[in-house]
């Protein structure tokens, strides 16, 4: 299977403190989501990053400023991603994942490919499965090839079975 997503490229380690700028696209290469984040940790595997409430976020339906303060967990080996939310002033969060391909950064840059799956996880340990019927359409509309369908529906069952599990980064009442 190609893809350009999935070509690996030299990475860079992030150091603290460095601003990152995430570029998603969908599977044909459009911009899907472009988030500024500021880096907090990265060990060549495991990138963590902080997003400020209300800092632009440009997506394919227009800018948009996300009420919470966000702390986002990227593994450069994994399917998925992970977004911890909380209102500013406000410890309460809602994780909300996304199903992509494995992250990759260069320079200030992070680039993955949407899968459209994702799954909510509320604090009282309710696990949602969201956008199922945009990766069905996605799958013919992109022709994803069979590779990434199993890849994106098994990370959706992983990060779901870590929550479950109350595993790093989630950490349930
Ligand atoms: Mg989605």
């Amino acid at each position: 299977m190609y893809h350009p997503a999935m070509e690996v490229k030299e990475q860079t380690v992030a150091t603290p403190g460095m601003r990152i700028l995430l570029r998603a696209t969908k599977f044909d290469g459009a911009a899907h989501w472009v988030q500024p984040f500021r880096v907090l940790s990265d060990d060549g595997t495991l990138l963590v990053t902080d997003y400020r409430a209300r800092t632009p976020i440009y997506t394919s339906r227009g800018e948009f400023r996300s009420p919470y303060n966000s702390r986002v967990y990227f593994w450069r080996d994994r399917w998925y991603n992970v977004f911890r939310l909380s209102r500013p002033g406000c410890s309460l969060a809602l994780w909300y994942c996304n199903v992509t391909t494995p992250p990759q950064l260069q320079g200030g840059h992070l680039s993955y490919v949407d899968l459209d799956l994702d799954v909510a996880v509320r604090p009282n340990g309710c696990i949602e499965l969201l956008d199922e019927d945009e990766f069905e359409v996605h799958q013919r509309k992109y022709g994803y090839p069979g590779e990434v369908i199993a890849q994106a529906e098994e990370a959706a069952l992983q990060v779901a079975d870590l929550a479950r599990s109350n595993g790093f980064p989630f950490a349930l009442g």
